[in-house]
């Protein structure tokens, strides 16, 4: 119960987000936290945000039009500890007056980081590689075992050209790529400083030999890599996700692995999260899975935090915030 009217009411989704952030918003604001770090069940997270001012959420806490209506008329801020927003109903938010706040920026470098990972370590076959270490697959040295494509003389698809694309573009540079692509739905001027070229999405899926997803998951670009897509991609490509599980159809994507329709995959998000263990994506030997590390390290994940908690402290002085999903 809220005994000292003077501070509002905070609902903290998790009880393990870093300390750096919860102890800024503690000095202003009473906080009420969910303490199980599994995803909050709808049914509490109902019964949790009544009457509460502010939210700190995460991308697996679906905030919609239900809970903002359990909430009630004092809500006035979400703060998600994400860049995505894609589980939030923003315009709901808007037509109630509710400011969010999300945490761009700080995770831009991480998640350039962790797609390269990703794209290394599926274009060369790393983690197949590894196992036949464990596992006796390692006999003698072979001319042609373990090979894949190098990104040397590749041409480089980057579908989403903002904060992240535009990182792993510069990031793709030192690998001596043929060429770099990108489509987003405006051309960028700092383009041609990276020395990346503007193209459609369909000359773009079509002509790279590495597809990159670093768009958000919006109307537009759900399911947007489909059957459809994997028939017209080069055989050899190697397709990356490291933006939200649901721009892909899982499902076509595990047939184009399959089927020999594309070479290989490295996702560092599925539908759903987590996988279950008896997915049959997981069975392929073509695809490397990270299970949505694209921000975790430590130093980012401490900035996410202080960044969501100070838009929460800000949006309800009404002051402007750090980052506000304008
Ligand atoms: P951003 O700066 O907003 O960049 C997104 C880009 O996608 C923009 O260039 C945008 O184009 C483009 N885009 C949006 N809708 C499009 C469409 N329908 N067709 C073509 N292009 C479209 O966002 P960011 O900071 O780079 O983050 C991107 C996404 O990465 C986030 O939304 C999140 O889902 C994901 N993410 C994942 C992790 C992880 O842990 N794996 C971590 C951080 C972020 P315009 O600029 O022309 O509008």
């Amino acid at each position: 119960m809220n005994l000292d009217n003077s501070k509002p009411n905070v609902f903290v989704t998790r009880p393990d987000f870093p300390e750096v952030g919860i102890n800024i918003l503690k000095e202003k604001c009473l906080i009420t936290t969910w303490n199980n770090s599994s995803v909050i069940p709808k049914e509490e997270l109902l019964k949790h945000v009544v009457g509460k001012q502010a939210i700190f959420c995460y991308s697996a806490n679906k905030i919609d039009a239900e809970v903002l209506e359990a909430a009630g008329p004092y809500l006035k801020v979400i703060g998600t500890f994400s860049v995505g927003c894609d589980h939030i109903n923003l315009k709901e938010c808007q037509k109630r007056g509710i400011r969010v706040g999300y945490t761009p920026d700080v995770l831009t470098d991480a998640t350039a980081e962790l797609t390269m990972a990703l794209l290394l370590a599926t274009t060369r076959r790393l983690i197949e590689a590894n196992k036949q270490v464990y596992t006796g697959g390692w006999s003698s040295w072979s001319p042609k075992w373990m090979c894949g494509p190098g990104l040397k003389d590749s041409v480089i698809g980057i579908f989403g050209f903002g904060r992240i694309g535009q990182e792993v573009a510069k990031r793709c540079v030192p690998f001596k790529p043929k060429q770099i692509l990108y489509t987003s739905r405006t051309e960028k001027e700092v383009a041609e400083e990276i020395g990346a070229k503007y193209v459609e999405f369909k000359v773009l899926v079509t002509s790279s030999d590495i597809v990159i997803a670093c768009c958000p998951l919006n109307d537009e670009t759900r399911n947007i890599f489909n059957k459809n897509v994997f028939t017209n991609m080069k055989k050899s490509v190697v397709f990356i996700n490291s933006s939200r599980g649901g721009v892909v159809d899982q499902e076509d994507l595990y047939n184009a692995l399959k089927n020999g329709n594309i070479y290989a995959a490295g996702l560092d998000v599925t539908t759903p999260e987590p996988l279950q263990l008896d997915d049959p994506i997981l069975t392929l030997p073509n695809i490397v899975i990270s299970p949505h590390i694209g921000s975790a390290n430590i130093a980012t994940r401490n900035d996410m935090s202080i960044v969501t908690a100070k838009n929460i402290v800000l949006g309800l002085q009404g002051q402007e915030m750090i980052s506000e999903v304008k």
